[in-house]
């Protein structure tokens, strides 16, 4: 069966612009100063005003003779995603829509807590996953978003917010979760350059630990993902634990079913105290009764895994309802007495359609 997350996602249409320097590594950023006759460490600066003081403009780079601005601003672009619309919930996130180059728009999510910051990305235009719950599902695929786009979507976020990167332990830590719209490991290679870019300490310096990858359960992807190291922590989005149930809501499963999602996971490369999150989405009369939560427990028992139980966000057309918090509580006690770790997740961001699944861009 050839399925869409089966053949490679559109890519961004190289013409559309020229070299795309939110998507460079401080390398590359090196080799293209060498290439105009610069010292090594111009590159540096360029990757550091880049990423930790979010310039973007040339003007902005004055710690280059104007000679070197001059000649850059007529090579190389840096296209940090406009962006077109912020909704901000009475929870405290915003949702951002970003136009990208070509038109098309991704969604990002900032999400202040506390103790952190979390921001949620899209690594696609669409999702070709067709989840039944899910919005984004519902567009079907445009293409893979840029490890650029990706960082765009952060810079983004990060300077509307006016977030401070000072580089100091104070400063308040920031959380990466790809679970905005796009299946991540369908598009693993822009993922990981943007994870790397993420975490380069010339640049944000985010933690390994903080990053988060979250599948639908492409269980190539999953066994692809382990072999790099570092690489994100890995999510799963379960929300089914019978087959029969599952494939109806998450095509994934008619291909990969649970035993062989299973499989993948325990086969997953865990570093010490490590765990992956189980998150399950948890519909009305579909995936909330206790059979459900039963199989949950046989699915998750000697996986070492978090589980994050999320109650639907409804959106218009989905068919689909939340549970009610009585019968949310009953799920969380059956897990939870037999010693797993469990939470319920409240999805920030539901008055503004900006929580799990519920991320959708309608074309114009
Ligand atoms: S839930 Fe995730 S994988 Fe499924 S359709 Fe939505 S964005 Fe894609």
């Amino acid at each position: 069966m050839v399925s869409a997350w089966d053949q490679p996602a559109p890519e961004l249409n190289g013409d559309l612009g020229r070299s795309d320097l939110l998507s460079w590594s401080p390398e590359e950023c090196v080799n293209w100063m060498r290439k105009l006759g610069q010292p090594d460490y111009r590159g540096d600066q360029l990757f550091r005003g880049i990423h930790q003081q979010r310039w973007s403009r040339w003007s902005q780079f004055s710690i280059f003779p104007e000679d070197l601005r001059t000649a850059l601003a007529g090579q190389g672009n840096i296209d940090f995603p406009v962006i077109t619309l912020n909704q901000s919930s009475q929870d405290g996130s915003t949702k951002h829509v970003f136009k990208l180059r070509d038109g098309l728009e991704v969604e990002g999510v900032f999400m202040p807590y506390p103790n952190r910051i979390t921001l949620c990305l899209s690594s696609q235009v669409g999702c070709a996953m067709g989840c039944t719950f899910c919005a984004t599902g519902d567009m079907g695929i445009k293409r893979n978003l840029t490890a650029g786009e990706m960082i765009g979507q952060v810079l983004g976020m990060l300077e509307h917010h006016r977030y401070k990167t000072t580089g100091r332990p104070t400063d308040t830590p920031l959380n990466i979760v790809f679970m905005g719209m796009g299946e991540p490991l369908h598009n693993l290679d822009h993922v990981m350059k943007s994870f790397h870019l993420l975490s380069h300490p010339k640049g944000l310096g985010i933690s390994a630990k903080r990053i988060t990858l979250s599948t639908s359960g492409l269980v190539p992807g999953i066994d692809r993902l382990g072999t790099y190291s570092p690489r994100p922590k890995l999510a799963v989005s379960l929300n089914g634990s019978q087959d029969d149930y599952r494939s109806k809501i998450m095509p994934v499963n008619r291909v990969w079913n649970l035993s062989a999602l299973k499989e993948s996971i325990l086969r997953f490369p865990l570093g010490p105290r490590e765990w992956i999150t189980l998150e399950y989405v948890l519909l009305k009369n579909i995936t909330d009764r206790p059979s459900d939560m039963q199989g949950l427990l046989r699915f998750a028992h000697d996986i070492p895994c978090k589980i994050n139980l999320i109650p639907f966000n409804p959106h218009e057309g989905s068919g689909f309802e939340t549970p009610s918090e009585s019968r949310i509580s009953q799920c969380c006690q059956i897990l939870a007495q037999t010693g797993l770790i469990v939470s319920v997740r409240r999805s920030r961001g539901q008055d503004i359609a900006g929580a799990c699944g519920q991320l959708v861009r309608e074309e114009d």
